[in-house]
């Protein structure tokens, strides 16, 4: 559709992103009860308890505008981190901090490189901006760095890395990701989205907090949405060299924490105990899953994260179909490139157990 108003063309061409069926969506449309979401890689235990005692506290607060620069989160993640307060911008969400990286480094023409399939959200925040994107397709299902480097030009402003890869679960690896940087030229920013790096059990992994102050610059994007429990409240944060941090927090709106998000993005931090339960939880999940999955010859795909993807060997929109009539949501990979492929998260033990019924119930596998 196009709009009637005045707006730029490269606006127009975007895509709406496509987030993951909401549970009351699913039970509303098809009147059912007692579903599950294994769809948006979020935490299944919930959020961290001492992030919910942290809210509790801070309601009879909330007439008061937020603290606008985040001053003891900031200061928690530098310590927590080693690197100073001043490389430290807070996001509503890291999905922010994608948008403020591409309102100061881009301008219409300039050329962003990202995986393909990879998150959507690089390619819609660089269509925001009339940048042109190029995709560089997955080898293996990893992110092709050699590829990526070989588009770099003069134009090149942007690079993103999502490690591990959504939706293929892959990491790149220390060796490789030094290889890449010790060749690229000083005007090209890379980004190493981490959203999924407290996962990573693969030791050798690369992440971009070892290069804090590097040129390229190199930033590193964080989020309490996935192993901290928090998607509801919006919380991420970007590491980076302080003069890019200067010119984000230019462009960030004065607010974009809230009160509660501050708070509890706090307290999770320093609850130990229920990140240690969310890692035991999803790397036995997915153990399990493989292991299952394995012994009935269905074909899946090693993931450093809490998402993994399935080989279901017919169209996956139609197994994505037929999994929610039973209250199932999960991924199609159809969109992604991979048709015949479903993601999806790893839930409680119960969950992982109602999925595999399901699957064996619309693939005619046998569990
Ligand atoms: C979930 C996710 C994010 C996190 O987004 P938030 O805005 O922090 O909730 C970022 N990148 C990727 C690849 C993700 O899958």
């Amino acid at each position: 559709m196009r709009s009637s108003l005045p707006i730029p063309d490269y606006i127009d061409r975007i895509a709406p992103y496509v987030p993951g069926k909401p549970i009351e969506a699913l039970e509303r449309e098809y009147g059912i009860t007692d579903s599950i979401k294994l769809a948006s890689n979020e935490n299944p235990l919930g959020p961290s308890p001492k992030a919910m005692q942290a809210i509790g506290q801070a309601l009879a607060k909330l007439h008061r505008y937020p603290d606008g620069a985040g001053f003891e989160l900031v200061r928690a993640l530098a310590g927590r981190l080693g690197v100073g307060k001043e490389q430290i911008v807070l996001g509503n969400g890291s999905d922010d901090l994608l948008g403020m990286l591409a309102r100061v480094l881009l301008q219409p023409g300039d050329e962003v490189i990202v995986p393909d399939p990879s998150f959507l959200m690089y390619t819609i925040v660089a269509q925001s901006a009339g940048a042109v994107i190029r995709k560089v397709p997955l080898k293996d299902l990893s992110i092709d760095l050699p590829g990526m480097r070989a588009w770099v030009g003069p134009r090149t402003r942007l690079l993103f890395i999502c490690q591990p890869n959504n939706p293929t679960g892959t990491a790149i690896s220390r060796r490789d990701f030094e290889t890449f940087l010790s060749d690229l030229p000083p005007h090209v920013v890379v980004v190493m989205d981490e959203a999924y790096f407290e996962f990573v059990r693969h030791a050798g992994c690369a992440s971009g907090l070892s290069y804090p102050d590097r040129r390229p610059a190199v930033v590193t994007l964080r989020t309490f949405s996935k192993a901290y429990g928090l998607a509801g409240l919006r919380v991420g944060y970007g590491v980076m060299g302080a003069p890019l941090a200067e010119l984000l927090n230019r462009v960030r709106m004065p607010f974009n924490v809230n009160t509660l998000a501050q708070v509890a993005a706090l307290a999770a931090l320093d609850d130990t105990e229920f990140l240690e339960r969310t890692l035991s939880t999803v790397h036995q999940g997915l153990d399990f899953f493989q292991a299952e999955l394995s012994r009935r010859g269905v074909r899946w795909f090693p993931s450093q994260a809490n998402f993994f993807l399935i080989d279901v060997a017919q169209p996956a929109d139609e197994v994505f179909e037929r999994l929610l009539r039973r209250g199932v949501i999960v991924r199609s990979m159809r969109a992604y490139g991979y048709p015949h492929c479903i993601r999806v998260s790893v839930g409680l033990p119960d969950e992982n157990r109602r999925f595999l019924q399901s699957l064996d119930a619309v693939c005619r596998t046998k569990g």
